[in-house]
C-alpha cells in the first residue's frame, strides 16, 4: 500500500533523521522533498502546497531547530498534519434507524456491488445485525445476479424485482420487506455508470429523496487518483453523502485519493476495502493510515486481526497437545488457516513497523503457504500426527505428491521440529524465563 510514497517520503525525511546539525535550510529542503513525494503519489498541487506551509508554519512555531531531536520532531509534525488531512479522528457508522438504511453510491467498477456484500457481513458478524441487500441496478441483470451471489455467500438475504425498471419502487418495497421481516440494517446498492451522467445523478438523486437513507456511502476506486477526487465532488454536490469507501487499496495505488478527498469534499473516509474476499473490509483509521504511508507499521491493526482470529477455546486445546507432545502437522495447518484469515501476506507484512521498507524488494506471494501446505496435505495422517516416522523413502514420496523437493520437506520438518521444541520450552519453566529475559 502507497509503496512509492512511502518510500518517498521516506527519503526526504531521512535528510533531517540522519543529519547532526539541522538548519533552516535542509528543512526546507525536507519539506520541498515531502511536497514532491505527494505530488508523485497524484495529490492535488494546493493540497501538497498547504501541507508543507503547515509543517513549516509548526515546525517554527514549536521551534524544532533548538529541540533536542528535530529529525523525530519534524517526522512527528509530519504524520500529524498527514493524520488531519485524512480526517483525524476515526468516523463510525451511523445505525441509529429503524432499520438503518444505507444507499451505496458510485461509479460502475468502483466496487460498490463488493463492498456492500463486505459491510452486510462485517455488520452481521461484528455488529450482530440483521441485513438486506437491495438490487437496484435496474439496467444489468448481470449486476443484480452478482449481487445475489455475495448474498448466498455470507447468508444473508438479496431483495429484487425482476422487471420492475423502477429504482425508487424497489427501495421502498424493499424496505417495506425489511421492516415486515425484521432486518434492521437495509444496504441499497445502486445502478454506476462508466462516468458520471445525467441520468444517472437524477436516478440516484430521487432515491435518496425518497428513502431518506441514514448514511449515503459513496465508493471509489483509489487506483483512479485525481480522477476519484473529482468524482467524490461530483456526486457529493448532488447526495451531500455522509462518507468515502475507498476501495482496492491493496493495489499498486500511489494515495493521491486517500489523501486528498477529505479535504475536498469535507467528508470523512469511512471504510477502506483491501482485497476481492468479503473480509477485506477494514474501518478507515487516519492516524493508523498516516503511520503505514511513515513506514511505521500499523501494530495496533495487526494485533487485532489477529484478536479477531483468536479462539480461546482452541488456544487451551492446543495448549495441552503442546504439554503432551502431541502437536501435529494438522494443528500447524489449522494455525496455517487462522494466519490466512487475517489477510494477504503482502498487507500483513506492511504492518510491521519498518518491514515493508526492509523487504520492499522480496516478492511476498500472495499465498505464501502454499508449498507447506502442499507438503502436509501429501503425509498420511500417521504422519501428520507423528513426522518422526518420516523417513527417506516416505520424504521421497512426499515430496513428488506435493511437487516440491526433498530439500523442502526437510527443511519444513526441521522448521516443525524446532517450533515444536520451541513450543514445549515455552511452556515449561524455560518459557517463563525466557518470558521474563525479553520483559514480559
Ligand atoms: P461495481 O460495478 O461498483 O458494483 O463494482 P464491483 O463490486 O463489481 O467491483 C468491480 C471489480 O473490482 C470486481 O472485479 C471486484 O472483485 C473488484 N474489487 C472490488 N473491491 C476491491 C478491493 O478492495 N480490492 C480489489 N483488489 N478488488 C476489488
Amino acid at each position: 500500500m502507497f509503496d512509492n510514497l512511502s518510500e518517498k517520503l521516506d527519503k526526504a525525511l531521512h535528510i533531517l533523521k540522519g543529519h547532526g546539525k539541522i538548519t533552516e535550510v535542509n528543512v526546507a529542503d525536507t519539506l520541498k522533498e515531502v511536497r514532491r513525494a505527494l505530488l508523485d503519489a497524484d495529490v492535488n498541487f494546493k493540497i501538497a502546497k498547504d501541507f508543507t506551509t503547515k509543517v513549516k508554519e509548526k515546525a517554527i512555531g514549536e521551534n524544532v531547530l533548538t529541540t533536542l531531536q528535530p529529525g523525530q520532531l519534524m517526522v512527528k509534525l509530519v504524520k500529524d498534519e498527514l493524520t488531519e488531512l485524512m480526517g483525524g479522528d476515526v468516523s463510525g457508522i451511523n445505525l441509529s434507524g429503524n432499520p438503518t438504511i444505507i444507499l451505496m453510491s458510485g461509479l460502475q467498477g468502483s466496487g460498490k456491488t463488493t463492498f456492500s456484500g463486505k459491510l452486510a457481513n462485517y455488520l452481521k458478524t461484528k455488529k450482530n445485525k440483521k441485513p438486506l441487500l437491495v438490487a437496484c441496478d435496474i439496467y444489468r441483470p448481470a449486476a443484480i445476479n452478482q449481487l445475489h451471489v455475495v448474498g448466498e455467500q455470507i447468508g444473508v438475504e438479496v431483495y429484487s424485482e425482476e422487471g420492475n425498471k423502477n429504482a425508487v419502487e424497489i427501495a421502498q418495497n424493499a424496505i417495506k420487506h425489511a421492516k415486515a421481516n425484521g432486518f434492521n440494517v437495509v444496504i441499497v446498492d445502486t445502478a454506476g455508470r462508466l462516468a458520471i451522467d445525467e441520468e444517472m445523478m437524477n436516478e440516484i438523486a430521487n432515491v435518496h429523496k425518497a428513502i431518506e437513507p441514514n448514511e449515503t456511502l459513496f465508493v471509489v476506486d483509489s487506483m483512479t487518483g485525481q480522477d476519484a477526487v473529482n468524482t467524490a465532488k461530483a456526486f457529493n454536490d448532488r447526495l451531500d453523502f455522509d462518507g468515502v469507501i475507498l476501495t482496492k487499496l491493496d493495489g499498486d495505488t500511489r494515495g493521491g485519493a486517500a489523501i486528498s478527498i477529505k479535504s475536498v469534499v469535507n467528508k470523512p473516509i469511512k471504510f477502506i476495502g483491501t482485497g476481492e474476499k468479503m473480509e477485506a473490509i477494514d474501518v478507515f483509521y487516519p492516524s493508523r493510515m498516516a503511520d503505514r504511508i511513515l513506514g511505521m507499521g500499523d501494530v495496533v491493526s495487526l494485533v487485532e486481526r489477529a484478536q479477531e482470529q483468536y479462539d480461546e477455546e482452541e488456544a487451551r486445546k492446543l495448549q495441552k497437545k503442546i504439554a503432551k507432545n502431541e502437536f501435529g502437522f494438522d494443528d500447524f495447518l489449522a494455525q496455517i488457516q487462522q494466519v490466512k484469515k487475517m489477510g494477504n501476506m503482502k498487507d500483513l507484512v506492511g504492518m510491521i513497523p519498518g518491514a515493508g521498507k526492509a523487504l520492499k524488494d522480496v516478492e511476498i506471494e500472495d499465498d505464501a503457504f502454499k508449498h507447506i501446505e502442499a507438503i502436509i496435505y501429501s503425509m498420511t495422517p500417521g504422519e501428520r500426527s507423528k513426522p518422526a516416522t518420516i523417513d527417506v523413502k516416505r520424504k521421497n514420496r512426499i515430496a513428488k505428491g506435493s511437487g516440491t523437493s526433498i530439500q523442502q520437506v526437510n527443511q519444513l520438518l526441521k522448521q516443525f521440529e524446532q517450533m515444536s521444541k520451541m513450543m514445549k520450552m515455552m511452556q515449561g519453566g524455560a518459557g517463563k524465563n525466557l518470558m521474563r529475559m525479553m520483559g514480559g
